[in-house]
């Protein structure tokens, strides 16, 4: 279903309803503006609420402005976002937790990511560390994750506007709206929970939790599609796509779908939206979702996967439960031990080399090939290689062998 329409009431149109806006000629504020429009218009959203909290995708803010704007949230989108929710007499608070994992690292990207600027334009905005008021221990009573530590800022809001980015990620294939609220866990605890779902699977649905929980807040979805990312994402070493596009949604599910078919992929494949889905979180089926705007052909682009993603859903390594896909350090360290400190599993290790260069050492008996190294990374130093690839073989074989060899028997008996 396709409808183009300037403004209408939200009450009219389903909640799965997805906008799709072209950004014509650099101009980011008014393909915003559309994209809300085309759902009711943002006071829709935002009711009686004095302040309102944008969630960008801050991740990390690379010195380069060409690798920042492939990684984070496009200043232009939340500056846009800022000025509609001013016009309403709101105040703007901009705020995230980096995947530094700690207060500084956060500071620190938000010094490079451009996102001062809002606030020095505007005496209204707040660009805050989400790091910097601490967090809150709450249980999300989710299926696998429980207690986790999330920003007190984030607790204590009670209108968000989720603005994430489109981009494929190497451990959960994609990240877009549900993957975006990671970020609203605070410091050491995002390594945790990476340990706690040390695979695709369990990763995705710590993801679905932690999104069942904030959905109440997350009032509106706004997503950046202006450069998207493609390969070895969410970090430095993907590669720019240029989209142009802005979406939005009141249903994360439904623009998650939206988002990956643009991308060029079935959206069920990607785990973190199948299982919210499921859980009747938002609608995956496109189907069922009102696109709004643009057509989904008219802009659809073939993104390049990151095989580590791929391969995680490999049969052999669900029988073996043995990782084959690992991160291998390229060049180009600067040293930073940004990856030192995110690795969940506290198995990188900075060291010189003989000719005094830092470069980072794994001990692969631990990895848990979460590729939070690959994501954090300003440098782009990492790239993936397979290991463990004959003792996956020696143990799947015979187990495969066995299944394959135990269901011909049961139909000879049959
Ligand atoms: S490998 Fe990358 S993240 Fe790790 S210390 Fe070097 S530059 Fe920093
Ligand atoms: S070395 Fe990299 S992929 Fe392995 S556990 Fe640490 S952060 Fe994850």
């Amino acid at each position: 279903m396709n409808i183009f329409l300037l403004s209408i009431n939200s009450d009219e149109l389903p909640m799965s309803s997805v906008a799709i806006v072209y950004v014509e000629k650099s101009d980011v504020e008014t393909a915003v503006r559309k994209a809300v429009n085309l759902l009711g218009g943002i006071e829709q959203f935002v009711s009686d609420e004095d302040v309102i909290l944008l969630k960008p995708n801050l991740l990390i803010a690379p010195k380069k402005k060409e690798v920042r704007d492939k990684i984070r949230t496009d200043p232009r989108v939340l500056e846009a976002l800022s000025k509609m929710l001013l016009e309403l007499q709101k105040k703007v608070i901009i705020g995230d937790c980096s995947a530094a994992g700690h207060d500084g690292g956060t500071r620190e990207a938000i010094l490079q990511s451009d996102y001062l600027e809002i606030s020095e334009k505007f005496d209204n905005v707040e660009i805050r560390s989400l790091e910097k008021n601490g967090p809150i221990n709450v249980d999300v009573k989710g299926k696998k994750l429980r207690k986790v530590n999330i920003a007190k800022d984030i607790l204590d809001a009670k209108t968000i506007i989720n603005v994430p980015k489109m981009k494929t990620h190497s451990m959960t294939l994609y990240t877009g709206a549900i993957k975006n609220l990671f970020g609203t866990i605070t410091g050491g605890d995002k390594t945790r929970i990476h340990s706690l779902g040390a695979s695709i699977k369990g990763f995705s649905q710590c993801l679905v939790d932690l999104y069942a929980f904030e959905k109440p807040k997350i009032k509106l979805n706004v997503m950046d599609a202006i450069i998207a990312l493609e390969g070895m994402g969410p970090g430095a070493s993907g590669q720019a796509v240029e989209m142009n596009l802005i979406l939005a949604s009141e249903d994360a599910v439904a623009l998650d779908a939206v988002a990956f078919k643009l991308m060029g992929h079935d959206p069920k494949k990607v785990p973190a939206t199948r299982y919210a889905a499921e859980q009747g979180l938002g609608e995956i089926d496109l189907t069922k979702i009102t696109i709004l705007g643009e057509k989904i052909e008219d802009h659809q682009k073939k993104f390049k996967l990151p095989v580590t993603a791929k391969i995680a859903v490999i049969p052999f390594q669900r029988f073996t439960n043995i990782s084959i896909r690992h991160p291998k350090y390229t060049s180009g360290c600067i040293g930073c031990q940004d990856c030192e400190r995110a690795c969940p599993e506290q198995v990188i290790k900075i060291v010189k080399d003989k000719k005094g260069n830092e470069k980072p050492i794994i001990d692969f008996k631990g990895c848990i090939s979460c590729f939070t190294c690959m994501e954090i990374c300003p440098e782009a130093c990492y790239t993936h290689q397979f290991r463990n690839v004959k003792k996956a073989l020696a143990i799947g074989i015979p187990i495969f062998l066995t299944i394959i060899g135990a269901i011909i028997a049961l139909v000879l008996l049959l």
